[in-house]
């Protein structure tokens, strides 16, 4: 026997103590602080041990209790970031998808992982209305936009084989307000971070589309090529809409690639699709399944309608993995369309879950995210000490504490990173920050299927307790 082989019943000894440890963490989630107090040597100390020459088997299963203890736990008050909630008939379905070890590249080395994929896709588009769409799941949206920038700029100008440099200067446009992954994406695929036109947005964070134009059309005029226009459905920080009929509109005039980055909002489209209208005409659209669809991470999707330039761009086919077929379903090689090779299964979590729970069950979750930010929304509206720095177009809520007498506004800022840092600590309630308008912001974002109202009240409590912890 191999020294590595664990037979049937070990196997299923092994996942029932792993279910277990998985199903009492989910069991007092609620109860659990966020963060435990815990600092960087006692984790170093706790995990950082030495590599074992001799395996350690029950005291193994030990170390998977101890990094339950030790994680940051996400239970219906934790609001940071743009982070879904993890669905766990989802997570109990990645098991499997371990297990069978599907290599997801093309039909003909997992033709189940593949038809999947493209079934989930193509259940992803019709859920958000974007027909006619074809596309692939990546590790998230940052890998999403980098592929559809990769196409938008292959398109513009072919630079594959003979690079950038023959081809002269190339221009890609977004708002300021657009997520980071543009700008890494500008910057791996040799365009420049320089040559990202970083457009102006109005009071409530949408780019202005008459900015857009004229950058566009300065550009023309100096001779640089106008690659990809970028709206954000939602933006980051605040869920803001870009105007996507608008930008759609002037991508079309000028014949540049229209992207939507819907990495944290575009699924919203399930339960709120009058928000998203435009989206339709877009060239491209990422999407977060891991974000709001509550999928375990990873999981992302990029989806496009010319699937022929997204193999144009995308395939460099070695001899090895030619996939010996022509017919048009085992043929399929989505290592043609992807910028991975190896890729794991994920399609099997989110069909299951899709499956198990039904849109509707999705639905219903989505518009109750929506739901308890206007909630919170009107909770701090109501207090005086608290003061809303953004519209509410999604479920991000970017607000601060301003106190009763008018601070000076760099005194402001630094109140409230402390205060962001003390609600952290008490554990209750999980925030992240944004940075508005130079206006330091905390910032509570609702993508989370455990959250209650009762949840959302706790919010505008815990900050002012953590507030007068502060102050004291
Ligand atoms: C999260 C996010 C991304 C990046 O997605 P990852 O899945 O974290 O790679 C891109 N754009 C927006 C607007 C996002 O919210």
């Amino acid at each position: 026997m191999n020294p590595i082989d664990v037979q049937c019943d070990e196997f299923l000894r092994l996942a029932e103590r792993v279910t277990r440890i998985a199903a009492d963490y989910l069991v007092d989630l609620d109860a659990r602080p966020i963060l435990r107090e815990v600092t960087g040597e006692d984790l170093e100390r706790i995990f950082r041990t030495p590599l074992p020459e001799t395996g350690l088997a029950e005291e193994a299963v030990d170390g998977l209790a101890d990094v339950v203890r030790h994680s940051r736990v996400q239970n219906g008050r934790f609001f940071g970031y743009v982070l879904g909630s993890g669905e766990p008939a989802a997570a109990v379905a990645d098991l499997l998808s371990s297990v069978l070890n599907q290599i997801a590249t093309a039909w003909r080395s997992s033709p189940v992982a593949v038809t999947l994929e493209r079934a989930v896709v193509g259940w992803l588009a019709q859920a958000i209305g974007y027909r006619d769409s074809v596309g692939v799941l990546t590790g998230g949206g940052s890998a999403a936009n980098l592929m559809a920038l990769a196409i938008a700029r292959e398109k513009a100008v072919a630079a594959n084989e003979s690079g950038l440099r023959a081809r002269g200067p190339l221009a890609v446009y977004a708002s300021t307000e657009a997520h980071m992954s543009i700008a890494k994406a500008v910057a791996l695929l040799g365009i420049g971070r320089e040559n990202l036109r970083l457009i102006p947005v109005d009071d409530a964070f949408h780019i202005i589309p008459e900015r857009l134009e004229k950058a566009i059309q300065h550009d023309k005029d100096l001779g640089i090529t106008p690659a990809a226009a970028i709206a954000s459905a939602g933006t980051v920080n605040t869920g803001a809409i870009d105007a996507l009929p608008q930008i759609a509109a002037i991508a079309r005039k000028y014949g540049v690639w229209f992207h939507i980055d819907g990495a944290y909002g575009a699924l919203a489209a399930v339960a709120a699709p009058e928000k998203f209208r435009g989206l339709e005409q877009a060239d491209s659209i990422s999407l977060d399944p891991h974000k709001w669809l509550y999928q375990p991470l990873d999981c992302g999707c990029l989806l496009y309608r010319d699937a022929a330039m997204a193999r144009r761009t995308l395939a460099h086919s070695g001899d090895y993995a030619r996939s010996l077929s022509s017919d048009p379903i085992e043929g399929l090689a989505l290592f043609e369309e992807s910028i991975e090779l190896s890729r794991r299964f994920r399609a099997l979590k989110l069909w299951f879950s899709l499956r198990y729970h039904g849109l509707a069950a999705f639905r219903k979750s989505i518009e109750k995210d929506l739901r308890q930010a206007r909630q919170l929304g009107a909770l701090i509206a109501n207090k005086s000490d608290l003061e809303l720095l953004a519209p509410i177009e999604l479920s991000a809520v970017c607000f601060r504490y301003v106190g009763k007498n008018s601070l000076p506004e760099d005194k402001i800022s630094q109140l409230n990173l402390n205060i962001l840092q003390r609600v952290i600590a008490r554990g209750r309630v999980y925030l992240s920050n944004a940075t508005l308008n130079s206006k330091f912001c905390l910032r509570a974002c609702i993508v989370n299927h455990h959250t209650t109202e009762a949840d959302i009240d706790t919010v505008p409590v815990e900050v002012l307790a953590a507030a007068r912890e502060v102050l004291a």
